[in-house]
C-alpha cells in the first residue's frame, strides 16, 4: 500500500484508554512471565494503532498545512497527548514492579527495564502544571523566532531563509545581513531572557519537587541516558578542548587565507569558498534517481530499503506550496513504514537529505521488526550515528551528485563536521553552568557564555555588535529552550561517524557490516553497549578522541584548498 492509500480514522480515545488500562491491570495481576509477555504484545499493538494514526495525521498535515482536515486531526493529538503519555507511564510503572523481571529480561534484554525505570523516574504527577507551563514558554520561544523580522536593504527575511545571504561572497552584503539578524534578536532580547529564565526556574523546581539536587540528573533521565552521566560528559568536553579546538583553529586560519581576508569578523564565518559553496548538479528528480543508483550499488540491504521507499511512496522531498519548512524522518509502526519529509532547495542540503535522513530511515527499516516499540530506535546520540555515518558511506558516490565540485564537497563536509564539535560542546557546557547555578542573574549567565565561547575558540571579532558583546549568541539555539541537554548528542554521534568514515576508507565491506549490525540492533541497547557491538571506540575515553581526531586532521592537511 502506498502512503497516500493508507486509510485514516481518528482513534476513539476512550476505548483506547480503557483497553490499555485493562491490559495494564491484567499485566499487574499476571501470575506468570508468559502471561506478561503476551500482554506486552497486545499493549504494543494498541500503541502501534494509536501512534500510527498520530504520525499519519502529522505527516499529512506537514505536507499540506492548508488541509483543514489534517490540521484539526493534528490539533486533536496535540491536545490529547499528555493524557495518553500518562496512561503509558502507568504501564512503565507496572513494568518496573513486575515480579518476573528476570524472565522478561531473558525475552527482551535488560535495556527495556532501564528505559522503563528512567521513564518512571523522570515523571511525577505533581509536576503536571509546571510541565504545561514549560510547554507554553517553549512554544512562545518558537513563535518569537519564527516571526523574527530581519530587514536587509528594505527587504524582509526570516530566520528560515536568511542563511544564503549570511554566506554571500559579497562581504558588505553579508555584514548587513548579520547586523540585521542580530538587530532583530536584540529587539527581542528582553523577552528571550525572560523566557529562558522562566524555563530554568520551572525546570529547577520540577527537579526539587522530585528530590533531585538540580535539573541536570533529571534532564539526563528524560533523555533516557542510562549508561553515562554528567561527569563522563564533562571529561568528553575536556577532550574536545584539548584535541579538537586546535584543529578547528587551523581550519579557520586556512579559511581566512583562502578568502584573502585581513581578519575574521563575526559576519565572515558562513562564507567558506571564494568560488561559492559546492552545489549538487541537476534537477530534484535527477538527484533522487542518482540516489536510487547509489543505494543499489552500495549494498543489497540499501537497495531493498530504497526500492521499498519508492514503491510505497514514503518520501516527500520537494518544496511546494503549503508545505511545512524543514525536514524529518519518522516511522509508522503499524505498517512498518519509515517516512522522509524534506524541502529540496538546490544546495548540498538536498544530498544531505538523501544521505542523512535516509540513514535514519534505513535504521528504522532495519529495526521495525524489533519486538518492542521502545527498540525501534535508540537514544538520540546513538540515533545520529546511523544518519551521520551514512553521509560518509555515501562518499564514493558523491562525484555523481557534485561532479567537478566533489573535492570541495568532501573538504567542506569533513571540515564542517569537525568544526561543529567545539560549538556543540560549548552549548552543552553552558547548559550545565546554567542549571547548576539556577539562581544567578541574567547578566551573570550571559557573562558565563562569553567565557565558555572563548574557551572553545568560537570567538571572532565582534566589532561593535552590542547583541553579541552582551553574551546572548546562544539565544538562537532553540534546543536550549525546547530540549535541554539535547545537543551534545550530535557531537557524540559525529565522533562515532568519523570512525565509520576511517574504517570505510580502509575496508568498505567490513565497515559496512558493522554499521548494518548497529542498524539492526535499533534501540535494544544503551549508547555505550551499541558502540561495543558496532566495534566503535567510546568518545568518553580521552585517548580514543585523540586518535580519531588525529586522522581527520592529517587527511584535511593533505588537501590543497587554496584554489577552492
Ligand atoms: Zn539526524
Amino acid at each position: 500500500m502506498k502512503f497516500n492509500e493508507i486509510p485514516y480514522k481518528r482513534p476513539e480515545l476512550e476505548s483506547i484508554f480503557s483497553e490499555l488500562n485493562v491490559l495494564i491491570k491484567k499485566f499487574q495481576e499476571a501470575s506468570s512471565a508468559q502471561e506478561q509477555i503476551d500482554l506486552m504484545k497486545s499493549i504494543k499493538e494498541v500503541r502501534n494503532e494509536m501512534e500510527s494514526f498520530k504520525t499519519i495525521a502529522s505527516i499529512r498535515h506537514s505536507i499540506n498545512t492548508n488541509d483543514k482536515f489534517y490540521d484539526s486531526e493534528n490539533k486533536f493529538f496535540d491536545e490529547n497527548s499528555p493524557a495518553y503519555t500518562s496512561v503509558i507511564n502507568t504501564y512503565y510503572q507496572a513494568v518496573v514492579k513486575s515480579k518476573f523481571q528476570s524472565e522478561l529480561a531473558n525475552e527482551f534484554g535488560e535495556h527495556f527495564f532501564n528505559v522503563s525505570k528512567v521513564t518512571v523516574e523522570s515523571f511525577d504527577e505533581k509536576n503536571i502544571e509546571l510541565l504545561k507551563e514549560e510547554n507554553k514558554l517553549s512554544s512562545e520561544y518558537n513563535v518569537i523566532i519564527a516571526q523574527l523580522e530581519i530587514i536587509i536593504d528594505d527587504k524582509k527575511y526570516t530566520i528560515g531563509n536568511i542563511s544564503p545571504i549570511l554566506s554571500s561572497p559579497d562581504r558588505s552584503l553579508r555584514k548587513r545581513a548579520a547586523k540585521a539578524l542580530y538587530k532583530a534578536l536584540e529587539l527581542k532580547q528582553t523577552e528571550l531572557d525572560k523566557l529562558y529564565d522562566g524555563l530554568v526556574k520551572i525546570r529547577h523546581q520540577m527537579a526539587i519537587n522530585m528530590g533531585y539536587e538540580n535539573y541536570v540528573d533529571l534532564a539526563y533521565k528524560k533523555l533516557n541516558r542510562t549508561d553515562y552521566d554528567s561527569k563522563d560528559v564533562a571529561e568528553y568536553r575536556k577532550a574536545i578542548k584539548e584535541y579538537v579546538v586546535p584543529v578547528v583553529k587551523k581550519l579557520k586560519i586556512r579559511q581566512q587565507k583562502r578568502l584573502g581576508l585581513d581578519s575574521m569578523k563575526y559576519y565572515d564565518s558562513g562564507f567558506k569558498f571564494k568560488s561559492g559553496n559546492p552545489k549538487p548538479k541537476g534537477k530534484p528528480s535527477e538527484i533522487i534517481s542518482q540516489g536510487e543508483k547509489m543505494y543499489a550499488e552500495m549494498s543489497p540491504e540499501t537497495n531493498e530499503f530504497f526500492q521499498f521507499m519508492l514503491k510505497h511512496e514514503l518520501m516527500d522531498l520537494e518544496a511546494k506550496e503549503g508545505k511545512m519548512a524543514g525536514g524529518y524522518a519518522t516511522i509508522i509502526g503499524k505498517y512498518k513504514y519509515p517516512f522522509i519529509f524534506s524541502n529540496f532547495n538546490g544546495t548540498s542540503h538536498d544530498v544531505d537529505v538523501l544521505t542523512h535522513e535516509a540513514g535514519h530511515t534505513f535504521q528504522f527499516f532495519r529495526s521495525l521488526s524489533q519486538p518492542l516499540p521502545e527498540y525501534y530506535y535508540p537514544t538520540l546520540e546513538a540515533a545520529e550515528i546511523h544518519s551521520m555515518s551514512m553521509e560518509f558511506f555515501a562518499y564514493p558516490w558523491m562525484d555523481k551528485f557534485f561532479k567537478e565540485d566533489v573535492k570541495k564537497y568532501k573538504f567542506s563536509h569533513l571540515s564542517g563536521s569537525i568544526s561543529f564539535l567545539p560549538y556543540g560542546a560549548a552549548i552543552d557546557e553552558f547548559q550545565h553552568f546554567v542549571y547548576e547555578n539556577p539562581n544567578i542573574s541574567i547578566s551573570d549567565r550571559n557573562a558565563g557564555w562569553l567565557k565558555i565561547e572563548e574557551e572553545y575558540g568560537l570567538t571572532s571579532d565582534k566589532e561593535d555588535n552590542s547583541y553579541l558583546l552582551s553574551g546572548r549568541f546562544w539565544q538562537k539555539q532553540g534546543h536550549l529552550y525546547r530540549v535541554p541537554f539535547y545537543y551534545i548528542d550530535y557531537t557524540l554521534a559525529q565522533v562515532c561517524a568519523f570512525q565509520f568514515w576511517e574504517k570505510s576508507e580502509e575496508d568498505f565491506k567490513s565497515a559496512w557490516s558493522d554499521y548494518l549490525h548497529l542498524c539492526n540492533l535499533g534501540g535494544s541497547l544503551p549508547f555505550t553497549k551499541l558502540l561495543e557491538e558496532a566495534k566503535l571506540k567510546s568518545p568518553f575515553v580521552k585517548d580514543n578522541m585523540k586518535g580519531v581526531i588525529q586522522k581527520i586532521d592529517e587527511f584535511l592537511e593533505k588537501i590543497d584548498d587554496s584554489e577552492m
